[in-house]
């Protein structure tokens, strides 16, 4: 079966003003939907890989067919990551509760200081990528940053954990508004984090 682009879980206009709606329009209905036409071209020719689930498919990466190994790696990391992205996103934000709050405090001090190190691996990021935390297969968090459309779930990554929360760092997410300054991009983004949705993503990765 073909990967289909899921609508946005939310208004385009939702997450205003630390995302503007164009901005979100256009990275969803163009950016995003390419990603999945690209993938299926892709996969078509390989009809083994269409019964593959999406995290099947990227997992190994490296172990796909040749003639269609970047495709995959760049177009299914597209719509991975960023239906990974609008998830972890809603209206009003909020904070961190419960065993993920603890596990912060415990691992990087305090929610300011986990903030910093975050934005510092979102920004210093060189060129288009992402930014990630995620649970190890020592059951610890992880700071990390992937470039391109790669994720720490790909047996190719610098940086291999289990994703619960992340920032698309390319200039598409940001620059309709924020132009070359993607420090203000990433401070605004805080105040639309699903810290009950990273939450569910850690329970589960633990
Ligand atoms: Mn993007």
């Amino acid at each position: 079966m073909a990967f289909e682009l899921a609508p946005l879980p939310y208004p385009s206009n939702a997450l205003e003003p630390a995302i503007d709606a164009r901005t979100m329009e256009i990275h969803h209905g163009k950016h995003h939907a390419a990603y999945v036409t690209n993938l299926n071209n892709a996969v078509a020719k390989h009809p083994e890989l269409e019964k593959l689930s999406l995290e099947d498919l990227i997992r190994d990466v490296s172990k796909l067919p040749e003639d269609v190994r970047t495709a995959v790696r760049n177009n299914g990391g597209g719509h991975w990551n960023h239906t990974f992205f609008w998830q972890i996103m809603k209206a009003g934000g909020g904070k961190p509760t419960g065993a993920l709050a603890a596990a912060i405090d415990a691992k990087f001090g305090s929610l300011d200081a986990f903030k910093e190190l975050f934005g510092k691996a979102a920004v210093g990021r060189f060129g288009s990528g992402w930014a990630w935390l995620g649970v190890g297969k020592d059951k610890a968090l992880c700071i990390c940053s992937t470039p391109n459309q790669d994720n720490p779930l790909m047996n190719v990554a610098d940086c291999q954990c289990t994703p619960i929360l992340t920032i698309d760092v390319w200039e598409h997410a940001y620059y309709l508004n924020y132009q070359n300054r993607r420090a203000d991009y990433v401070a605004a983004w805080w105040s639309v984090v699903n810290w009950t949705k990273v939450e569910e993503h850690y329970a589960k990765a633990r």
